[in-house]
């Protein structure tokens, strides 16, 4: 089985550790095959919400990082590049222009916060009904995200659970079946995908992101493209909880995953 990992962090994110050829190492000794790097590029500010007009201005940081590390790991292991795109939606002209940056193999399009909001991890969080507003909200921001056009996949859907759950709420996105369905219909007629996370399996949140029961509902709603990630921000978590992944992906009935390149996907059978 080839193992992928396509969400994971270097240091040239502010909440990474190490360095891209580090991260890579780690994957490479894990019997990982396939690796993307996605570091954050996030439009907001995490702690305001406001907008961050110098999110990008790391990119060539991360070029020159990233052509180091392909260089030193000569050829052990197949490594690619990515961002995570975080909140592309509220700022969409300048979202579209960092999308084409060139030599981007993948982006992950991911809410970290809402409009007008600051991180789902600086929310302190005070009722069951207020977590499933924030969850109603964030299913819906996913339309506008989708509808952009210049994403590859929708990151961690569901994780704001993890965060809702250390304040003593366990909500996740039950009782949006309907709207999920819309929102799965919509990525995959308009070719997108979205991602299997399995850092929730690592924490408290003891779920992946999509929880099994959302995951099966892009399945019936058409989903054929999925890639696999660990969200690992340091070297010892890259490739955790990818087998795993594959086995719920069969479960639900995928019969193939994706991993991307020049912004194209690609299939690997289960
Ligand atoms: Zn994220
Ligand atoms: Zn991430």
């Amino acid at each position: 089985m080839i193992l992928t990992d396509f969400h994971t962090h270097s240091y040239c994110s502010d909440d990474g550790v190490a360095s891209m050829h580090d991260m890579a190492l780690a994957g490479a000794e894990r019997g990982v095959s396939i690796m993307c790097i996605t570091d954050h590029v996030d439009i907001d500010h995490f702690e305001t919400g406001g907008l961050n007009p110098d999110c990008f201005s790391h990119w060539d940081r991360i070029k020159e990082e990233y052509a180091l590390a392909v260089e030193r790991l000569g050829g052990c292991i197949d490594l690619r590049l990515g961002i995570e795109f975080g909140e592309a939606n509220h700022a969409p002209g300048m979202a579209q222009s960092i999308a084409e940056a060139e030599g981007l193999d993948f982006i992950i399009g991911s809410l970290h916060n809402l409009w007008d909001y600051p991180d789902f991890f600086c929310i302190r969080y005070k009722s069951e009904q207020e977590c499933r507003e924030l969850a109603k909200k964030y299913v819906e921001e996913h339309f506008e995200l989708v509808r952009l056009g210049c994403l590859d996949v929708l990151g961690h859907i569901g994780y704001a659970k993890r965060y809702m759950k250390r304040r003593g709420f366990d909500i996740g996105l039950e009782g949006l079946e309907d709207r999920l369905e819309a929102l799965f219909k919509l990525v995959s007629e308009s070719g997108k995908g979205i991602e299997l996370n399995t850092s929730g399996l690592r924490d408290n949140t003891g779920t992946t992101f999509p929880e099994k029961w959302v995951l099966k509902l892009y399945r019936e709603a058409g989903g054929e493209i999925i890639t696999v990630g660990s969200d690992s921000h340091r070297p010892e978590d890259v490739g955790a909880n990818i087998e795993d992944a594959y086995e719920l992906l069969r479960e639900v009935g995928f019969k193939y995953f994706t991993v991307f390149k020049n912004r194209k996907p690609e299939f690997i059978k289960l």
